[in-house]
């Protein structure tokens, strides 16, 4: 990497939403490729059986919060980085005011209502956002330019009306989360590198090893990124669902 690349990162600032199987690599990743600022939203307690997954945590940080032992790690090995814990929810009264400081958001959450929420937050704040996304052994990364599609929207539209599987009935299988982390984080760098890497869909089947890339297209309707665009500001209405996906 070039003097110029690194200082670009060093002075940048990225939210990671999630404190999880996808966000403990991916923060891990963008410590150690040199961005300058992390924040991390998440209000859970650091729980042992995610121990395998949640690379960050030991077993001496159960009953912590995740984002206070998450810090910690991350300034053990990266002593010169700022971390921004955010001991909290993304939840609709914060989401864009919280997206509005970073430069970078990466969407690593476990449940369909954030993932719909940061993705109409970061559009709102004209930030863009790197979604992920891991069940049993297949995962996926996207990433969404500040200023338009193709969105989270224009591929899932809006929050499922059946039951998804969440994490705890499908499964998560460690290192698939750590692959699409690991891409996640990569994909952020680019973008503050000012690389185009918008608009495509990346796919990893554990099972297969096999890794895709596809364009997506965006959805002339789309309520995000569409023209007219229905979503102009957060309405709490529309992330009541509590359905998880990871
Ligand atoms: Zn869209």
């Amino acid at each position: 990497m070039t003097m110029s690349a690194r200082l670009v990162l060093a002075g940048s600032r990225v939210l990671v939403v999630g404190a999880g199987g996808l966000g403990c690599p991916a923060a891990l990743a963008l410590a150690r490729s040199g961005v300058g600022t992390v924040g991390i939203v998440d209000d859970d307690l650091v729980e042992l059986p995610n121990l395998h997954r949640q690379i960050l945590f030991g077993e001496e940080d159960v009953g912590r919060p995740k984002v206070e032992a998450a810090a910690a790690a991350l300034i053990r090995v990266v002593p010169e980085l700022r971390v921004e814990p955010h001991v909290a929810r993304m939840l609709p009264h914060n989401a864009v005011a919280l997206a509005s400081r970073y430069d970078v958001v990466v969407e690593a959450s476990d449940n369909f209502p954030t993932k719909f929420l940061a993705a109409d937050a970061a559009r709102l704040a004209r930030k863009a956002i790197v979604h992920g996304a891991a069940v049993r052994w297949h995962g996926t990364a996207l990433a969404v330019g500040p200023n338009g599609g193709p969105c989270y929207r224009c591929l899932f539209e809006d929050l499922p009306r059946e039951n998804a599987p969440n994490c705890a009935e499908a499964g998560v299988v460690g290192p698939v989360v750590g692959v699409v982390a690991a891409v996640q984080a990569d994909l952020a760098i680019s973008i503050l590198r000012g690389e185009p890497v918008f608009g495509v869909l990346f796919t990893f089947d554990g099972l297969s090893l096999e890794a895709r890339r596809r364009s997506i297209q965006g959805r002339a309707a789309c309520a995000l990124c569409g023209t007219p665009r229905s979503i102009q500001r957060i309405e709490a209405s529309r992330y009541a669902v509590t359905r998880c996906d990871i």
